[in-house]
């Protein structure tokens, strides 16, 4: 059997996960869905729901991880002002957020923006070179897409069932499928384009 992620092994010294360790109902979904779980809807209880012809999208938390509903115009606006339903914080802040193997779990099942997630770890050179770029192409691509990083040293379940081989890897979600994959670091401007081009 192929271990995933060889470069993780040589540098962190510790095994990886191997391909086949994660759950039945992921492989049933034949993709990476994964159990749903109670989650918060913030206006779950307003009565005028049913007549609201105004289109909202799910927007999960990048504190709490409960998932909001926010009105697809006003993302589409660029109107970052939304606050969580549940926690109160800001919905988009214009930064990166830092997940673990469950948080992105939570935004690949229920988020329906598109997810832009940098793969990375602290001992790879490149990749803190881009993190800075990573940031600024968050200013730039929310609240329209979600910006997440993932520490593949920490996730490494995660990356090994992902085919990550090298890092940085950008891999760009929606409707919790992979829709594009690039590594190597790119510059923020190169980010944008790369992320843009490749969303639906
Ligand atoms: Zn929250």
């Amino acid at each position: 059997m192929r271990l995933g992620l060889p470069d993780f092994q040589r540098k962190s010294g510790r095994k990886v996960a191997t391909l086949p360790t994660f759950r039945n109902e992921t492989q049933a979904n034949g993709g990476l869905n994964s159990s749903r779980e109670a989650t918060y809807i913030s206006d779950e209880s307003n009565l005028q729901e049913d007549i609201d012809v105004t289109e909202k999208l799910h927007v999960v938390c990048p504190h709490c991880g409960a998932v909001n509903r926010v009105d697809a115009a006003r993302l589409g606006q660029g109107d970052r002002s939304g606050k969580c339903g549940k926690c109160h914080q800001p919905l988009f802040d214009g930064h990166p957020v830092e997940v673990d193997e469950a948080r992105f779990r939570k935004h690949l099942d229920r988020d329906d923006l598109p997810l832009l997630v940098d793969f990375w770890a602290p001992w790879c050179g490149p990749c803190r070179m881009m993190a800075p770029a990573f940031a600024q192409a968050a200013q730039q691509l929310e609240p329209r897409m979600r910006l997440l990083k993932v520490n593949t040293e920490e996730a490494q379940q995660l990356g090994a069932q992902l085919g990550i081989r090298s890092i940085p890897t950008l891999m760009l979600f929606q409707g919790g499928r992979e829709v594009a994959r690039m590594s190597g670091a790119l510059d923020a401007g190169g980010i944008v384009n790369w992320a843009r081009q490749h969303a639906v």
